[in-house]
């Protein structure tokens, strides 16, 4: 069975980056039937936080990753990673080291200056050295001296290091706290994860990891190395681009589908399909799918996504975001309120829910002003006798409905023997403050008598102020 791990530090929001390495990890245990692990590596104290993990939950609930084990804390796991470091001890595998950060320093300096890769000389390798009772001390692991350690990624392709270039890493520091390879190291081990999925960035500890791995005599998982997400300027996406956590995209009105479908074809694809449903994608996720080459965060194309996914999604699902929205601004509704209309109507022009939700306001509120270019083309000077004549229509309805107020425009443009643009489009202009609305008598209707006549009041004002 596959088992797959997301493995992030609670030091910052869950971004894009990492939302995209818990989907594809998520995405190959779904489609093999296999269990998906989150596991917290808080093991850096100082930068961890309960705020970001909380993020880290948050982001994964909203896209919908769910996780089948943990999540696992590093933090309660020490007593495991020192009994392991204590067998690697035991059987040769590890050794006590005494050199000081001075030494280290000095040794780094020296072949820096002599243009060597800075590594570990070996000096305490043979000392059989062991800590003073009741002490800790650092230990390092005895990394194999000859030959070379080959891995198949799934994403590079055989990556072979000679043993020779890798050094004997510490695995334990000075004050007995396990490092960050020997902890991933027991944890995959312990949680017999099966593939490893994970950013680019961490290739270069892969060698290193597998010799510790071989050392305890644990199977050795497969590894999917992607690469990493590029800003609009070909550098490696951050705060810089204005990259931010994926909650940030739900604030700003995205729908976690569009998210999801975006983050998928960052790194993976599929002959050219753009658009894939969450079942789509675990049915024709592959590991062969993900690109060698990184992919670059395109806002643009995020919000053309979104824009799909806000079209055709079903109505319900949007109109509850949307409502949803209006809880967030504080913006009261009816509970009567025909969402279904409007939505149906505005969905088709928005980007993003919090757009939608914008031009959805004069439904709930006063809107600000007018529309620049809506109101001087619909609320010139000859717009207000057909207001006028709206106004005493509206207001001599018994009831308030889609039905009589359509006779009602009807009949002014009747009586003003116009077309019904020249008495529809002001009405819609002075009810909305913008030219685009679904049918007149349905928005009008929609908003009742009392926000209508008030309306129509102040643009009849309005246009009196504008041209005396
Ligand atoms: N905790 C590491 C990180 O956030 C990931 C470790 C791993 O995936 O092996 O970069």
């Amino acid at each position: 069975m596959i088992k797959t791990r997301f493995a992030p530090s609670p030091t910052g929001v869950l971004h894009v980056g990492g939302a995209r390495t818990a989907l594809f990890c998520w995405l190959l245990s779904r489609k093999t039937g296999g269990k998906f692990v989150l596991r917290i590596e808080d093991t850096d104290l100082e930068r961890s936080t309960p705020e970001s993990i909380q993020a880290i939950l948050d982001g994964m609930a909203w896209l919908g990753l769910d996780y089948d084990e943990g999540p696992f804390y590093q933090t309660e796991r020490f007593d495991r990673y020192r009994e392991v470091i204590d067998t690697l001890l035991d059987q040769g595998h590890a050794y006590y080291c005494e050199c000081s950060r001075e030494r280290l320093d000095a040794l780094r300096a020296e072949q820096m200056a002599a243009k060597q890769k800075p590594r570990y000389d070996g000096r305490c390798r043979e000392l059989g050295l062991s800590p003073p009772a009741g002490e800790a001390m650092a230990v390092r692991f005895r990394n194999p001296r000859d030959g070379e350690v080959s891995f198949a990624d799934h994403v590079k392709g055989v990556v072979r290091v000679s043993n020779a270039e890798l050094d004997d890493l510490v695995i334990a520091r000075s004050d007995g706290s396990p490092t960050y390879n020997l902890s991933v190291v027991v944890d995959d081990m312990d949680m017999a994860i099966t593939h490893v999925l994970r950013g680019d960035d961490h290739v270069n500890n892969t060698p290193r990891q597998i010799n510790i791995l071989k050392a305890l005599g644990a199977p050795l998982p497969e590894y999917a190395h992607v690469p990493m997400i590029l800003g609009n300027d070909g550098k490696r996406l951050s705060k810089r681009h204005g990259a931010v956590g994926v909650m940030h995209y739900r604030d700003q009105g995205y729908l976690p589908e569009a998210m999801l479908n975006y983050l998928v074809r960052l790194g993976w694809s599929h002959g050219d399909q753009e658009i894939f449903g969450r079942d789509e994608m675990i049915e024709l996720f592959s590991l062969d799918g993900l690109n060698a080459s990184a992919a670059s965060f395109d806002t643009d194309k995020l919000n053309w996504m979104n824009q799909q996914y806000l079209m055709h999604a079903p109505l319900a699902r949007v109109v509850d975001l949307v409502r949803e929205r209006l809880q967030v601004l504080g913006i009261d509704y009816a509970d009567d309120f025909d969402f279904d209309a409007v939505v149906e109507v505005y969905r088709q022009r928005a980007t993003t829910i919090n757009q939608l939700v914008d031009s959805i306001r004069y439904c709930f509120e006063e809107f600000a002003g007018y529309d620049e270019k809506a109101a001087r083309k619909a609320l010139g000077a000859d717009a207000v006798e057909s207001l006028e004549r709206l106004h005493a229509a509206f207001t001599a309805l018994d009831h308030w409905e889609r039905e009589t107020l359509h006779e009602a425009i009807d009949g002014v443009t009747r009586d003003l023997g116009v077309g019904m643009g020249k008495v529809g489009q002001p009405l819609r202009v002075a009810v909305t403050g913008g030219g685009f609305s679904p049918p007149i008598d349905q928005t009008v209707a929609l908003l009742g008598r009392e926000r209508t006549l008030a309306r129509i009041e102040r643009a009849i004002a309005f246009i009196g102020a504008e041209k005396p």
